[in-house]
């Protein structure tokens, strides 16, 4: 296992949209469990593949924020799509790839994902409150968007002047 190094903007990697995963091989396993081992020393809620430079649609979970604990697995979402999303909150978000950035963002309170896991079964899951968030912020990045996009000319740049290199 290894940390990698987190893909940060402006790298035009983070714009490109990921592909879908085919099968499970030993190259996606040794992947997942790099991108948990990154996760945790880097303490973010989740990592998607892209954020280490691979374009898959894979993202992990800390599993820490859906009420289990680090002795948990993390969370494995391969082929992850939003099926359902209901209620709404706003609250203060950031990402691994925009350090010391922060945006007031609106998201679904609610969210459901179906994916499949390491073992290529397919599974739902439900997250409320900070999962939730989690779930959309991470299925935006396997769709090659980043939290700043939907900000206009003013607040990108003054969201922006806060980012750490
Ligand atoms: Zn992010």
């Amino acid at each position: 296992m290894a940390i990698l190094e987190i893909v940060k903007y402006p790298d035009p990697l983070l714009y490109e949209a990921s592909e879908e995963i085919t099968e499970i091989t030993d190259e996606i396993r040794d992947l997942v469990n790099d991108m948990v081992e990154t996760m945790y020393a880097t303490e973010g809620v989740g990592v998607a593949a892209v954020q280490v430079g691979v374009l898959k649609r894979l993202f992990v979970i800390d599993p820490t924020f859906a009420g289990g604990t680090k002795e948990d697995p993390a969370f494995v979402f391969i082929n992850p799509v939003i099926i359902d999303g209901e209620g709404e909150m706003k609250g203060e978000e950031g990402c691994l790839s925009l350090p010391g950035v922060f945006i007031t963002i609106k998201r679904f309170a609610k969210t459901t994902v179906s994916a499949r896991n390491l073992d290529w079964e397919e599974f739902e899951m439900t997250g409320e409150g900070i999962l939730s968030r989690a779930f959309q912020h991470e299925m935006e990045h396997l769709d090659g968007q980043l939290i700043i996009d939907g900000l206009g000319g003013l607040r990108k740049k003054i969201a922006l002047r806060k980012l750490r290199s």
